[in-house]
């Protein structure tokens, strides 16, 4: 399983990283994430993974279930960006003033999302379940993962 695992995440690798440069390209604030859960959300829509959208906000819960009986494992990735100017000329910098993902939140989120393809692809000999959790609201206090959600 592992060795599969590895080739289909090798195999998505471009993707991970054409998601990746469209969330850095479109970063939200805090609790005002709109683009990046909907598009988060079509991803799963497209593998036909359910999941449940507006946890404690706009998070996500998406949910694998193996073939076979075992054990459950959660990956989270947050979602949100920073109030910062981005001052690059990256083919994918900013379109927003003033917001940048400067934390690394939209490689969290293209990564947990090939993750969650990949173990779609091996979903036949997944034992067990993986949770793939996408937070919103994380750069702030309090944020989007309150312990009532
Ligand atoms: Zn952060």
């Amino acid at each position: 399983m592992q060795e599969n695992l590895f080739t289909y995440l090798t195999e998505y690798e471009s993707e991970m990283i054409r998601l990746r440069r469209d969330f850095h390209r479109h970063p939200e604030l805090s609790f005002q994430e709109v683009r990046t859960p909907a598009k988060i959300a079509a991803f799963y829509d497209a593998l036909g993974i359910p999941y449940r959208a507006n946890v404690g906000g706009s998070g996500i819960v998406a949910t694998l279930t193996g073939t076979r009986p075992g054990k459950t494992i959660a990956i989270r990735a947050d979602f949100d960006a920073l109030p910062l100017q981005e001052e690059t000329e990256l083919s994918f910098r900013s379109i927003r003033p003033g917001v940048m993902h400067a934390c690394g939140h939209d490689g969290h989120t293209a990564i947990v999302l090939g993750l969650a393809a990949a173990f779609h692809a091996i979903q036949d000999e997944l034992a067990g379940t993986v949770v793939f959790i996408h937070q919103h609201g994380e750069e702030v206090f309090p944020g989007g993962c309150h312990p009532d959600d």
